[in-house]
């Protein structure tokens, strides 16, 4: 016998399942029923394809049985089964960094969060819900000797030989005060239909039915034991669409992603005649717990003639629809065929090339409803922002579904609401970058865009910066950023221009004073109320853009160097052209600058200077 300690974050996570799903305990079914099902699937794939397993006796089952007077139920399966090493990998450790990063996480604040623990599965530990002690036998397929696991839960866990008749696991829990009401056949039946009638593989329920018989004296109950096949048991989406409900596709939802909520959408796609194939696909309420951590799982399994081959294929959706749940069946794919060369397969390459499109075209559809693509995509935005860049192919479409903030209107907006909101003369559709909302708002980069009624989208995604620069132009008409020098331009009027101010002889003195901080200094046409502002030129990186690249480590050198631009209508520069005190122009020059960097979120490199400064000005103001 041997006694091994659980890696720590499984500990945190037995904790957390048990103080925080208390309300949804009999999900614990579920959750066993589904990894039986995997097993299952997993062994079904090596039967057909490796000649080690084509030989097994395989009678793909699950069986439920209870003890009332034991207080014990188990569940078993003739799936792949787990030996020494399994048990203690799958068992005792928690495989991805993701969910490890995820568990860490939510020892913190969001500790009472039942939904959030819900939404990226329990799994196997669930049965400590109901259970004080888990004991799992288990023989690997094509292996001899049989294993069992053994653990109150409580920091560690005990791993003894067993035996065992046939390949397979069994999860035996002895059940703890609050898991005796599942003792009861009625409670078991009910749970199964409800969450797992789906699964493609038989349930048998294990019952001893009682009855009485005869009269009087020679009356007598009559004990039975009964086996019933409790499940539907035919791959859901394998049905036609007119016999299933949406109460069905939800059930199934909530086997194949672990969440605790229905789904947002599904999409059941039955493709016939060149190819063969049955999509069905779902979109969760809430975005999943990994979709930014690198080692995401992929939410899309691959059935082949209704074999499972594999959920953990990143290739069979674009990175940017990672979020997507659910199942690609095809009738065309061999089923002997490697992994890695399904990943170069034309027919499952099509297969990903059509689903994309009925995604996005779904996505679209769900748009006409403002409240809920509203939902959807506070949840989903960002990931559909990456895919601008990432699927040139579904650019348009793409672009169709993108959402900013705006300056005129309340909420989110896209480009087609932006364009049909374009002044007549207006040159092209102008956004704005930069950190914060509030911030960005105030800008005085702004300034005559909103004194000229003229919309500027309010992109504070960092996301966003990246996105719009690839993006250039939204149905032939151009996207500016009006962070850079020439945006500007091309609001003018003739009036502006023959109002134009030039400030020459200070701009002079100004460039000389801050020719180390700057690559220009310009007589700026965009500002109204504000005395200066920052630019970036035309092929720089913006402020935002600049930070990004620093944190990848991409951004080799200092600080690209704005322009600064100046207001000559403002009364400080006016007052200014006409100051003859050197150190004062200096003065007011450098926080000209430093005002302006400080508005776009720059951080000042000697803030020390820049009160200095700023006192000595005080102090001849005051
Ligand atoms: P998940 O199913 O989300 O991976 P679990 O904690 O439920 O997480 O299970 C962890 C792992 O244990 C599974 O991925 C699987 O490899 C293994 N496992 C659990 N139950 C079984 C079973 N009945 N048969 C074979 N392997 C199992």
């Amino acid at each position: 016998m041997s006694t091994y300690q659980f890696q720590t974050e499984v500990a945190q996570l037995l904790h957390l399942i048990i103080h925080s799903l208390y309300s949804h305990k009999e999900i614990f079914l579920r959750e066993l029923i589904s990894n039986s099902s995997d097993a299952l699937d997993k062994l079904k794939y090596l039967t057909y394809t490796d000649d080690a397993y084509r030989g097994i006796s395989f009678d793909p089952r699950i069986d439920i049985s209870f003890d009332k007077d034991a207080k014990t139920l188990s569940v078993s399966d003739t799936g792949i089964g787990m030996n020494q090493a399994d048990l203690v990998e799958n068992l005792g450790t928690i495989a991805r960094s993701g969910t490890r990063a995820f568990v860490e996480q939510l020892t913190g604040t969001a500790r009472k969060d039942a939904n959030l623990i819900g939404q990226f599965g329990v799994g196997f530990y669930s049965s400590f819900m109901v259970a004080h002690k888990v004991v799992v036998t288990s023989r690997k397929a094509g292996e001899e000797a049989a294993w069992q696991w053994t653990s109150e839960g409580k920091g560690e866990y005990e791993i003894t030989e067993a035996a065992r008749e046939t390949q397979g696991t069994t999860v035996t829990l002895f059940l703890n005060d609050e898991g005796t009401e599942f003792t009861n056949h009625w409670t078991i039946d009910r749970i199964i239909k409800k969450y797992s009638n789906h699964i493609p593989f038989a349930i048998h329920l294990h019952y001893e039915d009682s009855r009485w018989e005869g009269e009087g004296d020679n009356r007598k109950e009559i004990k039975e034991q009964k086996v019933e096949k409790i499940n539907d048991g035919t791959a859901l989406w394998k049905k036609s669409k007119s016999e299933l409900k949406t109460e069905d596709y939800n059930e199934f939802y909530r086997v194949i992603s672990h969440d605790s909520e229905d789904p947002m959408l599904h999409v059941h796609t039955v493709a016939e005649g060149t190819m063969d194939y049955t999509t069905l696909f779902y979109v969760p309420r809430k975005a999943p717990m990994d979709l930014y951590f690198a080692d995401f799982k992929p939410g899309v399994k691959l059935y082949v003639k209704r074999v499972f081959i594999t959920d953990d294929d990143r290739e069979l959706m674009p990175t940017y629809l990672r979020f997507v749940r659910g199942i690609i069946d095809s009738e065309d794919l061999p089923l002997n065929v490697s992994r890695e060369i399904l990943q170069q397969n034309r027919t499952l390459a099509k297969i990903r090339t059509t689903s994309v499109k009925k995604l996005l075209g779904e996505f679209q559809k769900l748009s006409e409803d403002a409240e809920k693509y509203d939902a959807f995509y506070r949840e989903f935005g960002r990931p559909l922002k990456e895919g601008l860049y990432s699927d040139y192919e579904n650019r348009e479409a793409l672009m169709e579904l993108v959402r900013f903030k705006s300056t005129a209107v309340d909420g989110y907006t896209g480009l087609a609401a932006y364009k049909g909101r374009m002044k007549p003369d207006q040159k092209a559709i102008y956004y704005i970058t930069g950190e914060k909302e509030a911030n960005l708002r105030q800008s005085p980069l702004i300034e005559m865009y909103r004194e000229k009624g003229i919309e500027v989208l309010i992109a504070d995604d960092e996301l966003d910066d990246i996105v719009l620069g690839y993006v250039h132009t939204y149905k032939d008409t151009e996207l500016k950023s009006v962070n850079r020098s020439d945006a500007a331009e091309d609001i003018k009027s003739e009036q502006d221009r023959a109002e134009e101010k030039t400030a020459e002889p200070l701009i002079a003195r100004m460039k000389e004073i801050l020719k180390d901080q700057v690559k220009d200094v310009k007589a700026s046409t965009r500002l109204t109320g504000s005395p200066s502002c920052i630019v970036v030129d035309q092929s720089d990186p913006t402020v935002q853009m600049q930070g990004i690249l620093k944190a990848m480590g991409r951004m080799d050198g200092g600080q690209v160097k704005p322009i600064l631009e100046i207001n000559p209508n403002h009364p400080i520069i006016k007052i200014l052209e006409t100051t003859t005190d050197e150190e004062r122009v200096r003065d007011v020059s450098f926080i000209l600058l430093e005002q302006a960097m400080l508005i776009e979120g720059v951080k000042l490199e000697n803030p020390a200077e820049f009160v200095k400064r700023l006192n000595r000005i005080m102090e001849h103001a005051v």
